[in-house]
């Protein structure tokens, strides 16, 4: 699913310096895909920037919660208060007990 390559993601700059470029590689950097630069200025970016440290937790658990829950269908209704949770309360990733 991942296409991992030597060269930079042309689409992310080598130095991260807002929060565009910040969400722009953020699945990048959680793949391991960004050079490591790029993965140092993504992480110094992440550390002085709340809404995008927000951005990383949501998105790494997540991620975590795809790998260990996703065997066969979701169970029905769980995207629908996944997303839901997301519309009502974007900003608190601790907030769900389903995490
Ligand atoms: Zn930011």
């Amino acid at each position: 699913m991942s296409n991992q390559q030597d060269a930079f993601p042309p689409e992310i700059p080598v130095t991260i310096t807002d929060c565009t470029a910040a969400f722009a590689g953020l699945s990048h950097y959680l793949d391991g895909a960004l050079a490591p630069p790029q993965q140092a200025s993504m992480k110094a970016h992440i550390d002085s920037c709340p809404p995008c440290l927000d951005a990383f937790q949501f998105q790494t658990g997540f991620r975590s919660m795809l790998q260990n829950g996703v065997k066969d269908d979701p169970p029905a209704g769980l995207r629908d208060r996944v997303f839901g949770q997301i519309l009502n309360d974007p900003f608190t990733p601790d907030s769900g007990p389903g995490f």
